[in-house]
C-alpha cells in the first residue's frame, strides 16, 4: 500500500517550483503492491494525466502517474488518484437486463441484442433509421465514437446523433470552428511554464484541471510568476490568486469582454500587422466594443470600472498570454458570442501560433475532444463539414457507401433537439451510452417524462444503474477504463493510449464489442455487398480512423498503437510532416478557414443562422482568421419580485459528472458526501439562513432541499453543483437540475445552466431531522487545505 499524499486534504500537492523546466513529481496511489503497471491515462476530466493502472491478480489495485508524460510530469489529482476504486464497486452491472412487466430480468447477450435489432426494424419499417437516436458520452473511447459515427451515419443513416458533449463543450468546438474554420486548440500546455499573463473566464481551473492549476502553482511560487485575470461570479480557489478578480453578474460575460476589448484597442497595444494579414472583421467589433465603456460595463455587470480597467490593462501588455474558458461562458447566455471574444483577445495583440500564447477552449470531459473529431456527436468525422458534398464524397469513398446514404440535407440534430424529438414521438428509439441525462440534463422533471413514455424504446449502456438505466427497456453492461484498450485525446490535442489492465465483470463488454455485434445482427452492407464494419479489434478501428482523418487538421495518420506505448502522449496533427506531433497550430498565420477545407460555413452569432456554402464562398476568407464582434442580450429568464435570486450551477474538486464513478469511492464520496446551496453572506443573513442550515430553492420548473453554504459568492446569486441525483439518496429532491431551464445558445446548441430566476427560504424542522448527518459532513469537508 502506498499514498504518496491526502489528496483530498492537499489537493494539488506540494509546490515545485518552476524554474526552467516544471519537475516531475510521482504522485502514486496503490491499495497492495502491484505484480505489474498497465500504460493508461486519467479519463476524469479533460486534462488526461498520463498514469500507470497497478494491477494484483488481475484486479485494479491503484494508479501512479507517468512522470515521462508531457501532460502532467508525474502529477495526478485527488479524482485521479481515488476515482479507479469505482472498478472494482460490487454494484457493477454483469448482466444484461431487460424490463419485463416493469421490472428488470437478467438476459443472455443473445436476447438482449436481439431485442434491440428487432425493435431497431421495427422502428425502421414505421419511421425509417430516422426513428432512431443516438446520445452518448464524454467517456467513451475514441474507437467506440469512431465505429458509432459509421453505424449511425452510414449503416442506419440517422442524424440525430449527439453525446452530453452538447452539454458540456460543444461551445468549445463552435468557438473553435467561428474563429478558426475548425475545432482544435491551437496552443499547448507547455505556453503555461513560459507565459507572462493567464486569463481565466469562467472556468475555476483549480478545481476542474487540478493538475493543470498546479502547474499554474508552481508558477507563482517560482521567480518569474504570472499575472492572472479571473472572471468568475463566484470567489473560487482560482478566483483566490487572481492579480484581478472580475466577479460579473450572471449573464453579462459579453458586456465585460467587449469592456475589456473596447480598452485593449484603446491602449492602442494591439498587432496592427497580424490583423491586417491573418484576420478579417476587426473593424467591426472595433464599432461594437466601442459601445462598451467601463462605465456601462459597470452598470450592467457590476463589474467596477477600476477593476476592469487593471484587467485590461495586464492584458495589453502581456507578451506571451494563456486563456482558458469553461462552463461560465458555456453554459451560459450568448455562449459562443462570448467564447469568440476571448480568441478575439489573442486576434487582436497577435498572440496565437506561439510559444506562450495559447487559448483553452477548455474541455470538461476526458474523451469529449474524440466525440467531436469522430462524429458521433453532431458534428461529422475528421472535423469534415457537413454543408460541404466534397467531405460528405469523401466519407462515403472512405466507408464505401453511396453518398446520399450519409445524412447531410441539414445540420446534424443537437441533443436538445433529440429530446425535443423523443418528446414528441418523432424519435421512438433512443440509445443511450456511457451517460445519465435523467440528472444531467435540464429541467429534469420533463426528462424524466420522456424516458418514461411508453412509445420510446431505450436501451442503456452502462457499468452501473444509474438513475437513467431505471427507465431503460434494455441495460446492456460495459466494460470500462482499465477492461479495454483504447485511445483518448485531452484538451491540448495530446493522444494517449489506454491498455486493457484487467478483464471486465461477468459478462460486461466494451462499448466496441457492442456496437460490432449490432452492426453485424443489423446486417450493415457497404455498396459492394460486404459487411460494413470490417473491423474486430479497438487497433483495426484506429487504422480505419488514421485514413479518416489524414489530411484533416486531427491528423492521427502518423500514430500507432505502438508508438503511443513507446513513450507517452503525443499532439494531433501527427503525420509524415510532423511525425512527432506538433505543440502549437497556425504558427504561420494560416487559419483552417477556406471554403473548402473549413468545418463550419460559420454562423450569425446573434441568431445562430448558418450560412450556405454559396454564401461562404462569396466572404472566403482563405485561411484569415474570423473576428467576430457582437452586442449584449440580456438571459432569458431574468429574477423578478416573485423569483429573486439567479441560480448558476457547476462542478465540484472531488466528482465527475453525475458520480456514477467518483461516487463509488469511498474517499470522493466521504470528501463531498452531498450536495450544497452556496450563498452570499448578505442573502444568508437577509433570508434568516445560518451555515448548514437547509434550504429549499425553487424555480419555476422545480425545487429542490439543500444544505447552506455561506460566503464566497456575490449577492444576489446562488450556486448547487449538479453532481448529485438520486441512485445513493433517494430522501429528498436534490438534483440541481430539477431547477435548470430547457433554453440553449443559438450557435453551439449547448443549454443555459448557468442561470435560472430562484426564490430560497429555510426549510421546515421536518426536513432538517431528515438529513442530519449529511449537513455536518459537508459542513467539514468543503474547506479542503490549499497547498
Ligand atoms: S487533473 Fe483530471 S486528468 Fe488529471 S488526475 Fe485529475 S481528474 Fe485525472
Amino acid at each position: 500500500m502506498k499514498k504518496t499524499r491526502d489528496s483530498i486534504k492537499d489537493i494539488w500537492g506540494d509546490r515545485t517550483p518552476y524554474l526552467g523546466d516544471w519537475p516531475v513529481r510521482v504522485d502514486e496511489q496503490t491499495d497492495e503492491t502491484p505484480d505489474k503497471w498497465v500504460q493508461s491515462a486519467c479519463v476524469l476530466c479533460s486534462n488526461g494525466c498520463g498514469l500507470d493502472i497497478g494491477v494484483k491478480n488481475g484486479k485494479i489495485v491503484g494508479v501512479r502517474g507517468r512522470g515521462v508524460d508531457a501532460v502532467n510530469h508525474g502529477r495526478l489529482g485527488p479524482k485521479g488518484l481515488n476515482g479507479w476504486v469505482a472498478n472494482n464497486s460490487p454494484d457493477r452491472l454483469t448482466k444484461p437486463l431487460i424490463k419485463k412487466n416493469g421490472k428488470f430480468e437478467e438476459a443472455s447477450w443473445d436476447e438482449a441484442m436481439d431485442l434491440i435489432v428487432q425493435k431497431s426494424k421495427e422502428v425502421i419499417e414505421k419511421q425509417t433509421s430516422q426513428g432512431i437516436g443516438f446520445y452518448t458520452s464524454g467517456q467513451l473511447f475514441l474507437e467506440e465514437y469512431y465505429l458509432l459515427a459509421m453505424i449511425g451515419k452510414a449503416g442506419l443513416g440517422t442524424p440525430h446523433m449527439d453525446g452530453n458533449t452538447r452539454l458540456c463543450t460543444a461551445t468549445a468546438a463552435a468557438a473553435l470552428k467561428v474563429s478558426f474554420g475548425s475545432d482544435g486548440q491551437p496552443g499547448s500546455y507547455t505556453d503555461l511554464d513560459i507565459a507572462d499573463t493567464i486569463l481565466h473566464v469562467g472556468h475555476n481551473i483549480a478545481s476542474q484541471q487540478t493538475v493543470l492549476w498546479a502547474r499554474i502553482l508552481d508558477r507563482l511560487a517560482g521567480p518569474n510568476p504570472p499575472k492572472i485575470v479571473v472572471i468568475d461570479p463566484r470567489e473560487t480557489y482560482t478566483a483566490q490568486k487572481a492579480t484581478v478578480h472580475l466577479a460579473p453578474v450572471v449573464g453579462t460575460n459579453i458586456p465585460v469582454m467587449n469592456g475589456l476589448l473596447n480598452l485593449i484597442i484603446q491602449s492602442g497595444k494591439i498587432d496592427h500587422e497580424f490583423i491586417e494579414k491573418s484576420t478579417v472583421g476587426f473593424e467591426e467589433l472595433k464599432k461594437i466594443v466601442s459601445k462598451w465603456p467601463p462605465e456601462r460595463v459597470e452598470e450592467v455587470s457590476k463589474v467596477p470600472s477600476e477593476k476592469l480597467r487593471a484587467a485590461a490593462e495586464i492584458l495589453s501588455n502581456a507578451k506571451m498570454l494563456v486563456s482558458t474558458a469553461l462552463q461560465g461562458v458555456y453554459q451560459s447566455m450568448q455562449a459562443t458570442a462570448a467564447a469568440v471574444q476571448v480568441n478575439n483577445v489573442h486576434l487582436i495583440r497577435g498572440l496565437i501560433g506561439k510559444e506562450g500564447c495559447g487559448i483553452y477552449q477548455m474541455n470538461g470531459q476526458p474523451t469529449a475532444q474524440n466525440n467531436r473529431e469522430c462524429g458521433a456527436d453532431g458534428d461529422f468525422p475528421g472535423f469534415r463539414n457537413w454543408g460541404n458534398k466534397k467531405h460528405v464524397q469523401e466519407l462515403a469513398d472512405l466507408w464505401n457507401i453511396e453518398p446520399d446514404k450519409i445524412p447531410h440535407w441539414a445540420p446534424p440534430t443537437h441533443a436538445m433537439q433529440i429530446w425535443r424529438y423523443a418528446e414528441q414521438g418523432s424519435i421512438s428509439m433512443l440509445w443511450i451510452s456511457g451517460t445519465n441525462p435523467a440528472v444531467s440534463m435540464p429541467e429534469l422533471a420533463r426528462i424524466r417524462k420522456i424516458l418514461q413514455k411508453k412509445d420510446l424504446f431505450v436501451v442503456v449502456q452502462d457499468a452501473f444503474m444509474t438513475e437513467t438505466s431505471k427507465y431503460a427497456d434494455v441495460v446492456l453492461p460495459v466494460a470500462i477504463w482499465g477492461e479495454k484498450t483504447g485511445c483518448f485525446t485531452n484538451v491540448d490535442r495530446t493522444v494517449h493510449i489506454s491498455h486493457k489492465a484487467v478483464e471486465p465483470p461477468g459478462e460486461a463488454k466494451s462499448d466496441l464489442d457492442i456496437f460490432i455485434d449490432y452492426s453485424h445482427r443489423m446486417d450493415f452492407r457497404d455498396k459492394d455487398g460486404a459487411p460494413l464494419i470490417k473491423w474486430n479489434t479497438a487497433e483495426e478501428v484506429f487504422e480505419g480512423w488514421k485514413a479518416c482523418s489524414k489530411g484533416r487538421p486531427c491528423d492521427y495518420s502518423g500514430l500507432s498503437y505502438a508508438k503511443l506505448s513507446e513513450g507517452s502522449g503525443i499532439q494531433w496533427p501527427c503525420n509524415e510532416q510532423f511525425p512527432n506531433g506538433t505543440t502549437h497550430l497556425y504558427t504561420d498565420g494560416k487559419f483552417n478557414t477556406s471554403a473548402d477545407y473549413c468545418e463550419t460555413y460559420n454562423y450569425d452569432l446573434d441568431t445562430g443562422a448558418a450560412n450556405d456554402e454559396e454564401k461562404y464562398k462569396s466572404i472566403d476568407p482563405q485561411g484569415k482568421a474570423f473576428i467576430k464582434g457582437v452586442d449584449y442580450e440580456e438571459p432569458h429568464e431574468m429574477p423578478n419580485e416573485e423569483y429573486p435570486l439567479w441560480l448558476t450551477t457547476g462542478r465540484i474538486v472531488y466528482h465527475f459528472h453525475t458520480r456514477t464513478k467518483t461516487g463509488r469511492s469511498k474517499e470522493l464520496q466521504a470528501a463531498a458526501p452531498d450536495g450544497f446551496v452556496q450563498i452570499s453572506e448578505q442573502d444568508a443573513a437577509k433570508y434568516g439562513i445560518a451555515d448548514g442550515d437547509m434550504v429549499e430553492v425553487e424555480s419555476r420548473r422545480g425545487k429542490v432541499s439543500e444544505p447552506a453554504r455561506i460566503g464566497g459568492i456575490e449577492p444576489g446569486i446562488i450556486f448547487i453543483p449538479f453532481h448529485y441525483g438520486y441512485w445513493d439518496n433517494a430522501d429528498r429532491s436534490r438534483a440541481a437540475n430539477e431547477l435548470t431551464i430547457s433554453e440553449w445558445d443559438p450557435v453551439s446548441k449547448q443549454p443555459h445552466f448557468k442561470y435560472s430566476a430562484v426564490k430560497i427560504s429555510k426549510a421546515s424542522e421536518g426536513i432538517l431531522d431528515k438529513i442530519g448527518d449529511a449537513v455536518e459532513a459537508i459542513k467539514d469537508t468543503l474547506k479542503p487545505k490549499e497547498a
